[in-house]
C-alpha cells in the first residue's frame, strides 16, 4: 500500500506541476524539485515513513498549483494533507511577511513537517550553489542562505544527519561571492 501511495503522489505531483519550470538557467522541470526532497529524505536520510515521502512530493502543490485541500484530502487522506498544509505559506501575506512567518512557525510544526521543511531548505541551498536562478546576484543568494539557516534553527532535533547535511551546505555560503 505504501509503495502505491508514493507512486500515486509522484504521479499526481508530476501532473499538477507539468507546466511549471524551476528558476535556474536551464529552466528545469518543476517536478525535479519535489523528487529531490523525496530523495534527500528517503535516500540520504533513510526516512521510511511513507506519509513523509508523499508530503515531500506534494509539498508545493497547494501553494503553486490549482489543487484544493479537498482534492488532496480525498486522494491522500488527512495525515499527508495535514503535513502539506503545515509547510504551505499563506499566499495572502506579502513575501517578506511570509518569510518571517516561516521562521516563527518552524519550531511549532509537527516532526513530519519539520523533516519536509528541512529537506526543502537542503534542496534549495544545493540548487543555489549548483544552478542558481539566472537573475540572482551574490547578495540575494547570501540572504537566502541566512534566512534558510534561521528557519532550520527552528527545525532542529528531528534528524541529526540531515541537519549536518544542511550545515555543510550553509558553510559553503562563501562560494557565492
Ligand atoms: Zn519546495
Amino acid at each position: 500500500m505504501s509503495t502505491a501511495l508514493i507512486v500515486k503522489a509522484a504521479q499526481f505531483a508530476a501532473e499538477k506541476h507539468r507546466n511549471q519550470r524551476r528558476k535556474d538557467v536551464d529552466a528545469s522541470p518543476y517536478i525535479n524539485h519535489p523528487l529531490a526532497l523525496a530523495s534527500v529524505l528517503a535516500v540520504e536520510g533513510g526516512v521510511e515513513t511513507p506519509e513523509v515521502i508523499c508530503a515531500a512530493l506534494l509539498h508545493d502543490i497547494i501553494e503553486d498549483t490549482d489543487t484544493t485541500v479537498e482534492e488532496l484530502t480525498a486522494l491522500f487522506g488527512d495525515r499527508i494533507t495535514g503535513i502539506v498544509l503545515e509547510v504551505t505559506d499563506d499566499k495572502s501575506l506579502d513575501k517578506a511577511v511570509r518569510k518571517e512567518e516561516q521562521v516563527r512557525h518552524a519550531p511549532h510544526i509537527s516532526p513530519e513537517a519539520k523533516l519536509v521543511k528541512l529537506a526543502d531548505k537542503i534542496c534549495n541551498l544545493r540548487d543555489i550553489l549548483a544552478s542558481p536562478p539566472a537573475d540572482w546576484g551574490a547578495g540575494r543568494k547570501s540572504d537566502y542562505f541566512d534566512w534558510a539557516n534561521r528557519v532550520v534553527t527552528g527545525l532542529r532535533g528531528e534528524h541529526a544527519a540531515l541537519e549536518a547535511v544542511f550545515d555543510s551546505l550553509y558553510k559553503r555560503q562563501s562560494e557565492l561571492l
